[in-house]
């Protein structure tokens, strides 16, 4: 199929288009995952407050166990304590006497244990309350990013939508022919799928053109397309629009 310059100035309208769409996609694919890092961010924080929160309530709860604890120990003694005086033999007033230090004892152990969980709650609560005075600024600024991600998003969507227009617009201009190879070339993953000549090389891959493939080039007639990369070749010199010409 012949070719016309306006043809080939079509292309390479549509892939300047192509491109800043291409870009503006990138945008707008690169905001989600900043959104999804803030909310693991927030997420994290705040299981940090959360875990604080239950060491709290776990201490507390061993706390109040070693309270019951105490209190039987003592009451044990004090009952047993009763009853020495009730005791016959000298071996059971020593042996029940025995009994009742033991009592004491113990309860003077879990005291102590209890002093430890009281040292281990007030490092719990700070622990809690710095971890929440994080989450809660943490909260903060990522109100104000996410807001602003949001806006980002939107706006570039926004742009997206418009330069779709013009693009539009600049694709019906090419022929269906020359829209297949360009798009085959694309969906390869060559966006930039049209390439000038630059000083006898192909503008994307560098390689040597030869001068029969120039020639081919130059004479505008048919898609040349690069040996080694595949894409579509152009000489810019000769794409000069001529705005005279009917
Ligand atoms: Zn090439």
């Amino acid at each position: 199929m012949a070719l016309t310059k306006e043809a080939f100035l079509a292309l390479v309208a549509l892939q300047l288009k192509d491109n800043v769409l291409d870009a503006i996609q990138k945008e707008i694919d690169a905001v989600p995952p900043r959104i999804a890092a803030l909310r693991a961010d927030l997420e994290n924080e705040k299981r940090h407050m959360n875990e604080a929160k239950a060491r709290i309530l776990e201490l507390e709860k061993k706390k109040k166990t070693k309270e019951l604890d105490v209190a039987a120990k003592e009451e044990a003694a004090r009952k047993h304590s009763t009853q020495l005086n009730d005791l016959k033999s000298n071996e059971a007033y020593k042996t029940m006497q025995a009994e009742i230090e033991a009592e004491k004892a113990a309860a003077g152990d879990i005291e102590t244990e209890i002093l430890q969980l009281m040292e281990d709650l007030d490092k719990a609560k700070s622990e809690e309350k710095a971890a929440t005075v994080e989450f809660k600024k943490t909260e903060e600024f990522s109100k104000t990013d996410l807001a602003k991600l949001e806006a980002e998003l939107s706006h570039a969507k926004g742009r997206f939508e418009t330069e779709k227009v013009g693009r539009d617009a600049a694709a019906a201009a090419v022929a269906p022919s020359e829209m297949k190879v360009y798009n085959h070339i694309r969906g390869r993953g060559k966006p930039d799928a049209v390439v000038p000549v630059v000083a006898g090389h192909c503008g994307a891959c560098q390689i040597n053109l030869t001068p029969g493939l120039i020639l081919e080039i130059s004479k505008l007639k048919s898609l040349v397309t690069c040996e080694s990369c595949q894409r579509i070749l152009y000489k810019p010199e000769l794409l000069v629009p001529t705005a005279s010409v009917q």
